[in-house]
């Protein structure tokens, strides 16, 4: 079997790796099979980013939120009929946890009536081949693959497989979707797929995608890498119109997507991850006017909460550099202090969207180097606490106005850095006299050095001695100590997963 746990424990964050821990733990105490599903285990194959962690469990996932909630996660959408949660898990990483179910369809394109399941008729209800695979959570099977629909095969070749000739008609959602994930992956719809596709585009299908289908589809291109490779396939194929007309005639705002993608790259750079879906929605729908904006959103199933977190968005974006440029945010440390709150969306939508240059040289400042500044600051408080001066309160002023006094260019070098602190803190250079005093006397120096001579001297010797030993026998006698006090390298490097894999199948 391959070592999928192995592959996935290596590539989760370490708050991935806590969320996942406690859902083993959660779903073990309530007697529930659980399994990592869907995007998640695609992307793991993939290797691409881990970004959520999707879950199924064969039970009601609704107890195990509750519990995950008192750790301090946050549930985002609780879909009770579907026993589908959407969360924030402790740790801010993003996931969903569901039931295992089955869609059954009485006739082909009907509402499908559910039905609690296993897993493997979980997987086989999914859309394609590729999101139709799990890996076992469970204490006997973890790191079992599972994939009863020969996904793996299909991520070889590059396909996307859709798993019923009526997926189309049951789910016309689905042409959207397959061509976000063929643009996104850089792959092609597998043949009899392709030719369903069509079918389904001949028959006018995707003028039935609901709404609310359409509206997630769009929130799922706001999210996406690069979105703008998925909208260009959606409009290639004259599918955009399924999420909105008015869209489809005036086009994406493609040069907003961009800059905005920029500007993600440089948050990457800089040791961040921002999400930027907000902005990036406003960037799809930046050449709407403000009203077309609001009705598609409202069409598309927005609940007003979340349209007016869109549509109010660059209008508290810009309040924001209003503040920014304001007389209060003169010293670069209470910049620092405004900035380090701001949201990182509205920080990006602002490096790519503004025309302050005060504004904008104050957010780079802050990114490349006010931020590297701020986690030099443990050399500071190493250098503080050499001197002398015992931690507390007072010590953490100290090292807040020494890194104040670093922004404005100040305290570069440790010589720099050490008289500050002095100064701020009254602590005096000892006399010179004093760290002579504190020098051993040469005779003592001399006594020293003859004992650590002698211990090494009694080293090398024992060394030869078993050199000799070992020489007479045939073989190097250090290889086998220096083998054994060797570190061992990272698995990853010496066990390559593709490798490890062979070895256990
Ligand atoms: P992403 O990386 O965009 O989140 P994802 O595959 O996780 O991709 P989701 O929309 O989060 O996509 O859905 C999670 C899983 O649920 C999918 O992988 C798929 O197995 C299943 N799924 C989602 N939508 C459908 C659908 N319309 N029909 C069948 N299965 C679906
Ligand atoms: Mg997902």
């Amino acid at each position: 079997m391959p070592d999928y746990m192995f592959l996935l424990e290596s590539r989760l964050s370490p708050e991935q790796r806590a969320a996942m821990m406690r859902v083993q733990e959660l779903s073990s105490a309530l007697g529930f099979n659980v399994y990592l599903t869907g995007g998640t285990v695609r992307d793991l194959i993939t290797g691409a980013s881990l970004r959520d962690l999707d879950f199924t469990v064969e039970g009601n996932p609704s107890r195990i939120a509750r519990e995950l909630e008192k750790g301090g996660a946050k549930v985002l959408v609780e879909d009770e009929k579907l026993r589908q949660v959407e969360l924030l898990f402790a740790g801010d990483c993003d996931g969903s946890i569901s039931a295992a179910r089955d869609d059954h369809y009485v006739r082909p394109g009907t509402r499908p009536e559910i039905r609690w399941s296993t897993i493997m008729e979980d997987l086989r209800r999914r859309d394609f081949s590729l999101n139709a695979i799990a890996i076992s959570l469970n204490p006997a099977s973890r790191g079992l693959l599972l994939d009863p629909t020969n996904g793996l095969s299909d991520v070889e070749r590059a396909e996307v497989r859709a798993l019923t000739i009526h997926s189309f008609t049951n789910q016309p959602v689905r042409l959207l979707r397959v061509l976000r994930f063929a643009a996104r992956m850089g792959f092609k719809m597998e043949q009899r797929t392709q030719e369903w596709f069509d079918l389904a585009i001949e028959r006018e299908l995707h003028h039935t995608i609901t709404p609310e289908d359409a509206g997630a589809e769009l929130q799922a291109a706001a999210r996406e890498e690069r979105p703008a490779v998925v909208l260009k396939a959606w409009e290639e194929h004259d599918l955009l119109e399924a999420i909105s007309p008015v869209l489809a005639k005036k086009h994406p705002g493609y040069e907003a997507i961009g800059r905005l993608m920029k500007v993600r790259e440089d948050l990457f750079t800089a040791g961040f991850r921002p999400r930027l879906a907000t902005p990036m929605l406003l960037a799809i729908l930046g050449r709407l006017k403000d009203r077309e904006q609001a009705s598609l959103l409202s069409k598309v199933g927005f609940r007003s909460a979340e349209s007016a977190a869109v549509l109010e968005f660059e209008e508290v974006a810009l309040e924001a550099q209003k503040e920014l440029l304001g007389k209060k945010m003169k010293a670069p440390i209470d910049a620092y202090r405004f900035l380090e709150k701001l949201p990182l969306d509205q920080m990006a939508y602002l490096l790519a969207e503004s025309n302050k240059s005060a504004a904008l040289s104050k957010i780079r400042a802050y990114l490349n180097k006010w931020r590297p500044v701020r986690l030099g600051l443990p050399g500071v408080t190493a250098q503080l606490e050499a001197l002398g001066m015992p931690r507390g309160p007072k010590f953490d002023n100290v090292v807040e106005q020494v890194f104040a006094m670093q922004l404005t260019g100040r305290g570069k070098t440790p010589e720099e850095r050490e008289k500050i602190l002095r100064k701020i803190t009254g602590i005096k250079e000892q006399p010179k006299k004093k760290e002579k005093e504190k020098k051993p006397a040469k005779g003592t120096d001399k006594a020293h050095a003859a004992a650590a001579m002698g211990s090494a001297a009694k080293h090398k010797h024992a060394a030869a001695k078993a050199d000799a030993k070992h020489a007479a026998k045939g073989k190097p006698a250090r290889a086998k100590s220096a083998a054994k006090h060797h570190a061992p390298a990272p698995r990853g490097k010496t066990a390559p997963a593709s490798k490890k894999r062979h070895s256990r199948k």
